[in-house]
């Protein structure tokens, strides 16, 4: 595999005429295939089917709550202590929402913008402005609530141990107007990043200009690890209750990559002044949740062994298919000096850096040969990747030779937009 950047202009040219060939070749295979969003595939959601037959006919009461009925607005107790093992929070602070979380994320921004967190003199729709960081690359759909609610975004650089905290720290420290950051603390989307011990320190220590500033703490692959090391990270809430700031954190997750993607069950945990401010708000929009919902996901997880098995046969049906993407990575690209990739060690995404003023076009290109990816600039706030070099991966969706054939396919995009710019540059 040549090093392509060094290449003369000969060889250049010879070997793009080989990886145009072997991309035609690819494209007339007619495959159609999708890796752009981190959705669990049929097996996995397979594993947990008992649940389109719990709770099961007679089963509604838990405990003493009979969950046919109204009530319960922080959701059912015992579900609330298991899922609070996860999230490192104690029962009382935890709430079980809706079937997912985004939608606590929006509704806490929603929320504040209109009335103003338990720490704010005023809504922040009444600031003259409204900005968070946004540790890049991110989450496209984090940034999609800043833009739907008009909060700037702040990009900030994502390093190896989590945000780049000597930025994060100056820019909060001078600017009130900066009341949050979006976290996602373990196996980052969609990086695999995990937040080092001293990040979140930092994190939770941070003076801010802002009163009412708050670390969205996004903790969504808590659980979902891809190799036997099952990482464990600080605890938020405890760092920021030690430091001083027991409202800054405001953590979400779900057990949508657990159970169901889109019917499991979303949570969000943090002290106890937040979490009463969030009941007052959502006691105006719901008499209660669903509970059946909530005790048929306690009755199929039981406890945190519950949790912990299961994720070991998500793992057993994902893993394989980050590795086939990373060996046909590693194979292909490995020396040419024109990509460079993240190796998770868990989450649902891998991170393909192209060279400068590639991605674009290779999102383009794979497509056209029938591998669809997530477009590139979606990993930056309002889609703008200033370098044009970023592509999020997700290959847990299709089955493991359909991901074989993708990562073939994303390579040979890779190597073939990388020789034409090279070409192109003389
Ligand atoms: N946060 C992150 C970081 C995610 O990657 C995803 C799913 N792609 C979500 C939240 C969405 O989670 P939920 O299904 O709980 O809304």
């Amino acid at each position: 595999m040549p090093q392509l950047p060094s290449l003369s202009a000969d060889d250049l040219r010879s070997y793009h005429a080989q990886i145009r060939q072997r991309y035609d070749a690819f494209a007339k295979r007619g495959v159609k295939l999708n890796l752009t969003r981190g959705k669990p595939s049929s097996a996995q959601l397979d594993l947990c089917n008992q649940l389109l037959s719990l709770p099961g006919n007679g089963d509604f009461m838990a405990g003493n709550i009979d969950c046919r009925n109204y009530g319960e607005l922080a959701g059912l107790p015992e579900l609330r202590s298991l899922l609070a093992t996860v999230f490192g929070v104690t029962a009382d602070r935890v709430i079980v929402g809706e079937n997912a979380s985004l939608s606590l994320m929006h509704d806490s921004v929603a929320f504040s913008m209109l009335k103003g967190n338990c720490d704010s003199e005023r809504p922040w729709s009444k600031e003259s402005r409204i900005a968070f960081l946004c540790p890049v690359p991110g989450y496209d759909r984090h940034f999609s609530i800043c833009q739907e609610f008009g909060i700037e975004m702040i990009a900030v650089p994502l390093n190896e141990g989590g945000p780049d905290m000597d930025v994060v720290e100056k820019l909060v420290a001078g600017d009130a107007q900066i009341k949050g950051i979006w976290c996602v603390p373990k196996y980052s989307n969609p990086t695999g990043t995990v937040y080092s011990n001293e990040t979140i320190e930092r994190l939770a220590k941070m003076k801010t200009a802002a009163r009412d500033f708050r670390l969205f703490w996004d903790n969504a692959y808590a659980v979902h690890h891809l190799t036997a090391e099952r990482i464990e990270i600080a605890n938020i809430d405890e760092a920021c209750a030690r430091n001083g700031n027991p409202n800054r954190a405001f953590i979400f997750g779900s057990t949508s990559k657990v159970t169901f993607a889109g019917a499991g069950v979303g949570v969000f945990a943090s002290s106890k002044g937040n979490v009463s401010w969030y009941l007052k708000r959502i006691e105006k929009r719901t008499i209660g949740g669903d509970k059946v919902n909530q005790l048929r996901h306690l009755r199929l997880l039981k406890n945190a062994d519950g949790v912990a098995t299961l994720m070991d046969k998500h793992r057993a049906i994902m893993a394989p298919k980050f590795d086939k993407v990373l060996e046909t990575f590693g194979e292909h690209l490995g020396s040419t000096g024109v990509a460079s990739w993240t190796k998770p060690k868990g989450g649902y995404f891998i991170t393909l850096d192209v060279m400068d003023g590639c991605a674009k076009q290779v999102v383009k290109l794979a497509k056209e040969a029938g591998v669809e990816l997530t477009p590139a600039g979606a990993t930056h706030p309002l889609g703008n990747d200033p370098h044009d070099r970023t592509i999020r991966i997700a290959p847990s969706f299709p089955d493991l030779a359909e991901v074989a054939q993708a990562a073939e396919g994303v390579v040979l995009s890779v190597l073939l937009a990388a020789t034409e710019k090279l070409l192109a540059k003389g």
